[in-house]
């Protein structure tokens, strides 16, 4: 008599998860996707809006130390499928990447849509079954998977479960952290989940926000105790946020805690000081504080009105200027939290994890149950990293299950 293949449920269906069943399905598993939301993959579709960062082009070593402590329980996923192996997929699917001037990789039409569709496709033409609205609430006593559906609650069991359930940053997208407490319930150690990559709160002058929230603040660096970044701000309503504030993100919420904390903006990083200082007192005494900041400082707007959110109106010697224009101190008040964050710190500890990507500690009698993507205790900057090792734990996932339930390739 010919066994059916094994069944597999892979729950949560974003960039983790259809990288899971992509791999389950071509390995001859029948595979059923659940999501809670009525669309599937909204984050990825988001992320498309900011031109979808796929991955990053620099040499692999370096490109592991981006996940910090991490690094080393993600390298075995990251050599399996590294970034030159999701271009490639993504050219297969009809989706030509290129390397933009920073390193890092985009698809040639910007967006997450005309990829996402065709990757469906293909999952579609390989027998993945799709359940949509079936929130996952947690595991009945025998190790079956409990969901809420339109429907009222349904339990489904399987040969094995993949979890990829995200982490809890821009809820409302899907993924909202709810699996934290029925995990723990299973003996799982969860960290609690915070936020990375996210924008910091300063409080503004009225002027000052009115007039520039929603500024660029370009070729700028920021600092805070040794690590300096260079790169892009934007001035919000309530702070700041951008590529140069998140890659400081994990050093500040670290040092945040209930305290204030000081972060230093320089507002001219490719002129020295005394130069700065020579040109600033170059310029006409009777001139006007908004003059010399602006041709004496070479400051636009938005940038010489931050530093008079710092002096006041009292214009400060030639020297002071330039030594403000060069390190001016922000007082950070708190962290913008998980709402708007682009990803989340914290999550399934790697010490519940064992390295095929299966949680350890489950009851024996119950069917296996991997984890991966954002669910997983790493955290790394912008720049492509997040969804190369959403994609690398996807797939990492998929093959430990396929190796327990026998079909490895
Ligand atoms: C604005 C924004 C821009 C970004 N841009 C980039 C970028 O350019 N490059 C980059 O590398 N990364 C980017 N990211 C981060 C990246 O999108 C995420 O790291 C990635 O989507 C995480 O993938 P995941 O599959 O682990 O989780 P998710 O994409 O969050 O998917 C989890 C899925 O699980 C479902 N789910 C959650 N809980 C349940 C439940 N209880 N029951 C059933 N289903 C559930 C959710 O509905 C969701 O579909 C961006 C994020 C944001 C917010």
């Amino acid at each position: 008599m010919i066994q059916p293949s094994p069944c597999v449920a892979v729950v949560g269906a974003g960039p983790a998860g259809l990288a899971a069943a992509e791999v389950l399905a071509a390995a001859g598993a029948r595979v059923t996707l659940y999501d809670r939301m009525p669309s599937v993959a909204r984050k990825f579709l988001m992320a498309g809006r900011g031109g979808l960062n796929l991955t990053h082009s620099e040499p692999l070593l370096r490109f592991r130390t981006r996940y910090g402590a991490s690094a080393e329980r993600l390298a075995p996923a990251l050599d399996a499928f590294p970034p030159d192996a999701l271009r490639q997929w993504a050219q297969d699917l009809g989706e030509e990447t290129f390397v933009g001037s920073s390193g890092r990789v985009f698809p040639l039409s910007f967006k997450a849509s005309p990829l996402l569709r065709a990757w469906l496709r293909r999952l579609a033409g390989q027998g993945v079954a799709l359940y949509t609205r079936h929130a996952f609430r947690g595991f009945t006593p025998s190790g079956a998977l409990a969901f809420d559906t339109p429907e009222g609650a349904a339990e489904v069991t399987a040969d094995a479960v993949i979890l990829a359930l995200g982490g809890a940053s821009w809820p409302r997208l899907g993924a909202d952290g709810s699996w934290v407490e029925p995990l723990r319930a299973a003996g799982i150690a969860v960290h609690a989940l915070a936020p990375a990559n996210m924008g910091v709160t300063i409080s503004w002058s009225e002027h000052f926000r009115t007039r520039f929230a929603g500024t660029p603040l370009k070729r700028i660096a920021l600092s805070f105790g040794k690590t300096v970044v260079r790169g892009e701000a934007v001035v919000t309503a309530e702070g700041l946020e951008g590529g140069a504030v998140y890659a400081l993100s994990r050093d500040l919420r670290r040092a945040l805690g209930h305290k204030a904390v000081t972060l230093h903006l320089d507002l001219r990083p490719d002129v020295e000081e005394k130069t700065l200082a020579a040109k600033l007192a170059g310029v006409p005494a009777k001139a006007s504080y908004s003059t010399v900041l602006a041709k004496g400082g070479g400051l636009l707007p938005v940038a010489a009105n931050l530093v008079r959110e710092v002096t006041g109106p009292a214009r400060p010697e030639a020297a002071a200027l330039a030594g403000l224009i060069k390190a001016l101190p922000l007082t950070v008040t708190g962290h913008g939290g998980l709402e708007r964050a682009i990803s989340s710190a914290g999550g399934i500890a790697w010490k519940s994890i064992a390295p095929d990507y299966a949680l350890l500690g489950m009851p024996a009698d119950w069917p296996p149950v991997f984890a991966a993507g954002e669910m997983l205790d790493w955290e790394a900057p912008t720049g492509g990293y997040l969804l190369q090792a959403c994609f690398a734990t996807g797939r990492a996932a998929a093959e430990g299950a396929l190796a327990r339930l026998g079909l490895s390739r």
